[in-house]
């Protein structure tokens, strides 16, 4: 059984001392794959590091809507260069971010528009964060428009008839810890009947840690409960959720080799 864990993120402060523990704890749970996700510079030359470093780690890089603020020229030819490397996969997290409002509406659409266009450029996939905020989300991403590269909604967090909007834009959608919480019975139906073809999963570590270990730190190991959670909710095998998603990754991830 293959896992791919499409967004995490390793290449945050709480695994710098242990990523060779993490990758290995994670592989032997068949996490074979692991997508590690940029905010801002630092964390993008950090996530573009670690996938050059490991052989199952590779890298989105991207300005989230809280560090809107700081994209300029230079991330933008940062951006250009950096996506051209074989392990850089798509441009994420981007986004708005309506609960938090770090930065004001108009620099996040900004940033966001920006963003998508230049994913689109470079005909590689976009990764959507989105918080109190879908509306909005789902206007700009249907004016932008949707590329051949395609796009995905990550930590997805809404009902199915939202989910099925943004796969009607050509999108996939991406399930986390959210999906087991007890309480999360849209996502649960949501990821019980969206169409097959159009789900991904991941764990958005160290955040969002699935049940049975809510509430501790989270780690690409767990992708494995969401997995479950799926297969749970569809009446399908672990191997079958886990094999599906893997080739789902690969379709929209084209540069990731089997
Ligand atoms: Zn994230």
């Amino acid at each position: 059984m293959e896992i791919f864990d499409t967004h995490t993120h390793l290449n945050d402060a709480p695994f710098a001392n242990r990523l060779a523990e993490e990758i290995g704890k994670a592989q032997e749970f068949g996490v074979t794959k692991i997508n590690n996700v940029g905010s801002n510079m630092k964390l993008n030359q950090l996530a573009v590091s670690i996938s050059e470093q490991f052989e199952p780690c590779y890298a989105t890089i991207g300005w989230h809507p809280d560090d809107a603020g700081e994209f300029d020229e230079k991330s933008e030819v940062y951006l250009l260069s950096e996506l051209t490397k074989p392990k850089v996969l798509a441009v994420g997290e981007i986004g708005l971010d309506y609960h938090w409002m770090v930065q004001p509406k108009e620099v996040q659409e900004r940033v966001f528009r920006r963003q998508i266009q230049i994913s689109k450029e470079m005909n590689v996939p976009f990764q959507v964060h989105t918080r109190d905020a879908l509306e909005d989300t789902y206007k700009i991403i249907k004016d932008e428009g949707v590329g051949p590269a395609g796009a995905i909604m990550h930590s997805f967090s809404g009902s199915l008839s939202d989910a099925e909007r943004f796969a009607a834009l050509g999108m996939m959608i991406s399930f986390s810890g959210v999906v087991t919480f007890k309480k999360a019975l849209d996502e649960q139906n949501a990821a019980q009947h969206l169409p097959m073809d159009k789900i991904l999963v991941e764990t958005d570590a160290p955040y969002l840690t699935p049940v049975p270990f809510r509430g501790r730190e989270n780690t690409p190991v767990y992708t494995q409960f969401v997995v479950e959670k799926i297969a749970e909710l569809r009446g399908m095998s672990k191997e079958d959720v886990a094999e599906q998603t893997y080739q789902n990754a690969l379709a929209i991830f084209k540069k990731v080799q089997k």
